[in-house]
C-alpha cells in the first residue's frame, strides 16, 4: 500500500467537491443553479483589497512570525475585546491558513491516539476527518428538529468518559444555522469545566447572524475560558474565502504548541493576506452589514419558499447561510424510474433531473436532510427553488 493508513482513511471534502462540480458544469455552459457553495457570493470589499495592494507595493512579501504579524494579532485581540468581551494577550493568539487550519492544528495538538472527541451531529464535514488524522475517535451526539439541533447538558454529561478530551461546538452552525443562547452555553460550560475536558468553539459564522446575539462560550467566566480555544476567521464575514486567514485564541501553552506545529508545516500564513485581514477587522464594517442584510433577505425568502413546497420543510436558521431542509417526506418516492432512498439519491436526481446542485445531508450526519446554501443571488434562489418544486411535484 503506497498511501499511509492515516491518510487513506480520509475522504475528499464533499462540500468542496460539490461546489467544484457545479462550477465546472457552469463553465461548460450547463445552466446549473448552485446551492452547494459554502462561501459568500460577494466580492471581497474594496478597502480590504486596497490594503493587500498596498502591502505588495510596500514589499511586505516576506516571511512573518509563524503565528501571525503583531498588527494582525493586535487587530484580533481588539476584535475579541470589542465583540466578545474577551481579553487575549498576543501569545494567546495564533493566525493560521484559514479557520480550517486552526481547527486542524488544535485537534492534532490536543488529541492522543484513542482519545475521544464529542461532536454534536449534524456536524461540519471536516471535523470527523481531522479527528481521524489525529488517531482519535469521534463520539457523535445526535440532535433533532425537536431540540433545535442543539445538544442538551444531559446529553453532554452522559457522553463524557475517561478518554474524552474535547467537545467541538459550532455556533452559528453549519449546516443547521442554529445558534446557542447564553443560558444554554452556561449549562454546557459548567459540565466542561467539571469534567476537565477542552472545548473548540468554532465561531466562523459569528457575524452572519440574524435575529439573535452571538455569545462566545469562552466569555462566560475564567474557568471555561481556560478550557476553550475559540476559532474564527475572515472567510465568511468578509467574503475572503480565498485569502486563507483564520485564527485561534486560547491558553498560551496550547497556542505555543500549535505554533510549533505550524513552524514545521506551513510557517506563517501569507503576509499579504494578513495585511488585508488587519483592514478587514479594524477597517470599515459597512460592507459586512450590507452582506448580512442581503443574506437575511434571502434567508427569509428561501425559508418561506421551501416551506411552501409539498414534501419538504425547513426550520428558520438563525445564522450562517444555509437552509437545512427536511426531505423525509419524499424519501422512498421514485424519480425517473429510480427510487430515492437517501439524501445522496436526491442530490443526484436534482443535479441530473433539475440542474440544481445541493449538498446531501448524509455527509453532515443526517440522511433525512439536504443543505441549501443561499450564498447565491436572489435570482438564482428563485429559479433554483422553482426547479426543485417542479421536480418534486413530478
Ligand atoms: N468551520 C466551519 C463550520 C465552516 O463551515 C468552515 C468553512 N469552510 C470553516 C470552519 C473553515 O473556514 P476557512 O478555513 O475558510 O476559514
Ligand atoms: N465550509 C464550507 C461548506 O461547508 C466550505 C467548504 C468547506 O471548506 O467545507 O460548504
Amino acid at each position: 500500500m503506497i498511501i499511509s493508513k492515516r491518510t487513506s482513511q480520509i475522504s475528499p471534502s464533499p462540500t468542496l467537491s460539490i461546489t467544484a462540480k457545479a462550477k465546472k458544469m457552469q463553465a461548460e455552459g450547463i445552466n446549473v443553479i448552485g446551492f452547494g457553495a459554502g462561501e459568500p457570493d460577494f466580492d471581497t470589499p474594496v478597502n480590504i483589497k486596497e490594503a493587500a495592494k498596498k502591502a505588495i507595493d510596500k514589499g511586505f512579501t516576506k516571511y512573518t512570525p509563524t503565528a501571525g504579524t503583531k498588527e494582525l494579532k493586535d487587530a484580533v485581540s481588539a476584535k475579541f475585546k470589542k465583540d466578545n468581551n474577551l481579553e487575549y494577550l498576543p501569545d494567546e493568539i495564533i493566525v493560521s491558513c484559514g479557520a480550517k487550519h486552526s481547527i486542524f492544528n488544535i485537534i492534532i495538538t490536543l488529541c492522543n491516539e484513542g482519545d475521544e472527541v464529542i461532536l454534536p451531529s449534524p456536524y461540519w464535514v471536516s471535523y470527523p476527518e481531522m479527528v481521524k488524522v489525529a488517531g482519535a475517535k469521534t463520539v457523535m451526539l445526535n440532535t433533532t428538529k425537536e431540540s433545535d439541533f442543539k445538544i442538551t447538558p444531559e446529553q453532554l454529561e452522559k457522553a463524557i468518559r475517561p478518554n474524552t478530551k474535547l467537545l467541538i461546538l459550532n455556533s452559528p452552525s453549519n449546516p443547521t444555522g442554529m445558534v446557542y443562547g447564553e443560558s444554554e452555553l452556561e449549562e454546557l460550560s459548567k459540565i466542561i469545566s467539571k469534567a476537565g475536558i477542552y472545548c473548540i468553539s468554532d465561531e466562523i459564522y459569528e457575524k452572519v447572524i440574524y435575529d439573535q446575539q452571538h455569545v462566545s462560550i469562552a466569555s462566560l467566566g475564567e474557568d471555561i475560558k481556560k478550557r476553550t480555544i475559540v476559532v474564527n476567521g475572515v472567510s465568511k464575514a468578509y467574503a475572503m474565502t480565498g485569502w486563507r486567514i483564520g485564527y485561534a485564541a486560547g491558553p498560551k501553552e496550547i497556542i505555543q504548541a500549535m505554533s510549533n506545529l505550524q513552524d514545521h508545516s506551513t510557517s506563517n500564513p501569507t503576509s499579504i493576506a494578513q495585511a488585508a485581514s488587519v483592514e478587514a477587522l479594524i477597517g470599515s464594517q459597512d460592507d459586512l452589514e450590507k452582506m448580512v442584510k442581503e443574506f437575511k433577505k434571502r434567508r427569509d425568502f428561501m425559508v418561506d419558499r421551501v416551506n411552501a413546497i409539498t414534501g419538504i420543510s425547513t426550520i428558520n436558521p438563525q445564522g450562517a447561510f444555509y437552509c437545512w431542509v427536511d426531505i423525509s417526506g419524499i424519501l422512498q418516492k421514485s424519480a425517473n424510474g429510480k427510487k430515492i432512498m437517501n439524501s445522496m439519491d436526491l442530490t443526484d436526481a436534482l443535479l441530473n433531473g433539475a440542474q440544481v446542485a445541493v449538498v446531501p445531508g448524509g455527509v453532515f450526519g443526517d440522511d433525512n436532510y439536504i443543505r441549501l446554501s443561499y450564498a447565491t443571488s436572489m435570482e438564482n434562489i428563485i429559479e433554483g427553488l422553482n426547479r426543485i418544486e417542479r421536480f418534486i411535484s413530478q
